[in-house]
């Protein structure tokens, strides 16, 4: 919450650099998936799956925060 309220998603590839503006999703970013120095990368529901294989720096097993909320999912 707070800072992240408003964080939209940078999945699946986490949009770095030059390609900061190549993610194609604008829905609210939802789970922080943390990264090997890195920033976190912000992914909504639907490309968490994709940014823990695409995205670079991504510590295995992947630890992952909830920033948002899901309906349904139970933190
Ligand atoms: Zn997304």
């Amino acid at each position: 919450m707070g800072v992240h309220r408003s964080a939209l998603c940078r999945g699946p590839y986490g949009g770095e650099g030059h390609q900061a503006g190549g993610t194609d999703c604008s829905d609210p970013a939802v789970f922080e998936v943390v990264r090997h120095n890195k920033p976190p990368l912000l992914v909504c529901p639907v490309h968490l799956g994709p940014a823990l294989l695409l995205a670079s720096g991504v510590l295995w097993p992947p630890e992952i925060r909830l920033i948002g909320r899901v309906p349904g999912l139970r933190p």
